[in-house]
């Protein structure tokens, strides 16, 4: 038997305690990178509060009835869900289990148009994604795209229900005994919020700020016309609160956010600075700086990345230089509507 790598020991499945009362608790994530999401579990004397949900899969939902179970308590012990962000792996579950044990479900008020976008009768997702990579020069990753998704079925309206409130910047929730004060982190989603427990120093994070991997910008149903901006913003936002235990959705807790931070600005800084050169040899559009670039921690060349990851590479580069638009680095056009930048 090997004992798992390091890098992958959050993944083990079970109930882990990271201070008292606070619960990590990871799920499957069954044909995804991302592999597991940790739900948090608050308890108190009032009850049982879980931020994040996981995604709503007989074996997310199996596993975590498991592990309440562990704790002597059930799904129907649970007074509140607090959602970070709309995405499926996070939200799903919650309105799952809503519907059989009325649990209340929050979620940041910026996810609001993305709701009412999915639930629109008509919804493609293939035909907004595929006139994005268009736009941004794409052409034969939209093909691709559009041949390996067409026929697939759309999102299941049942999986998107609106939540029982909407959560703001500036409210201060209370949560199993303690008090978690909301703040709102735009730029993974545009509603994404985080819970700051100041008095414990814990930042539940969502994918706001994860400690292995950077998040993805700009890849969502109704985009920010400036999400790197926004990400970046919010990440200032959240580096002047004092620092905290960073309790993300995906990978190990770690005991410094800023220290976290101050890497992913880094990391944004440099992706600017080597977007810009792609522009300055040439490149003309977010594909095409997309393939000059390096992707992943491995280094990989575009190519070498699979057809989603690809898509999202192109989201991504795409908020590079529409941020670098806005800093006056570089300057767009539009030409047969596809977006063209130059180095200024
Ligand atoms: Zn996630």
């Amino acid at each position: 038997m090997t004992s798992p790598r390091p890098s992958d020991e959050w993944l083990e499945p079970g109930v882990f305690e990271v201070v008292k009362d606070v619960f990590r608790i990871p799920l499957p994530l069954p044909n995804d990178a991302l592999r597991a999401v940790n739900v948090y579990l608050l308890k108190g004397a009032s009850g049982l509060v879980c931020i994040d949900s996981g995604w709503s899969l007989p074996e997310s939902r199996e596993r975590l009835v498991r592990c309440l179970t562990s704790l002597e308590c059930g799904p129907e012990d649970i007074e509140r869900f607090l959602v970070t962000h709309v995405h499926r792996d996070h939200y799903t579950q919650a309105i799952a289990l809503r519907r059989e044990h009325r649990t209340k479900v929050s979620l940041g008020a910026g996810e609001r148009p993305a709701l009412e976008e999915l639930r629109r009768p008509g919804y493609s997702g293939l035909q907004r994604r595929t006139q994005e990579l268009r736009r941004n020069g794409a052409h034969e990753v939209a093909d691709r795209f559009y041949r390996e998704r067409a026929g697939q079925p759309g999102p299941t309206a049942s999986d998107w229900e609106l939540p029982d409130d909407w959560l703001t910047g500036g409210d201060v929730v209370r949560a199993a005994d303690r008090t978690l004060a909301v703040i709102e982190t735009p730029g993974h989603t545009r509603g994404h919020v985080v819970f700051h427990d100041a008095e414990r120093c814990l930042l539940f994070a969502g994918d706001h700020v994860l400690p292995t991997i950077t998040p993805s910008i700009g890849f969502e149903v109704v985009p920010s016309p400036d999400p790197l901006g926004d990400f970046l913003r919010s990440l200032a936002r959240v580096r002047q609160l004092p620092d905290a235990m960073l309790l993300p959705a995906h990978g190990p807790v770690v005991p410094s956010a800023h220290a976290r931070i101050d890497e992913l600005v880094d990391h944004h800084g440099r992706r600017l600075d080597n977007s810009l050169a792609a522009l300055r040899a040439g490149a003309d559009t977010a594909y095409e700086v997309a393939l000059q670039l390096k992707w992943t921690r491995r280094e990989l060349s575009f190519d070498e990345l699979d057809l989603f990851n690809q898509s999202l590479a192109v989201s991504e580069t795409a908020a590079h230089l529409v941020l670098l638009e806005a800093q006056g680095r570089a300057r767009l056009s539009h030409e047969d509507e596809v977006n063209k930048f130059a180095a200024v």
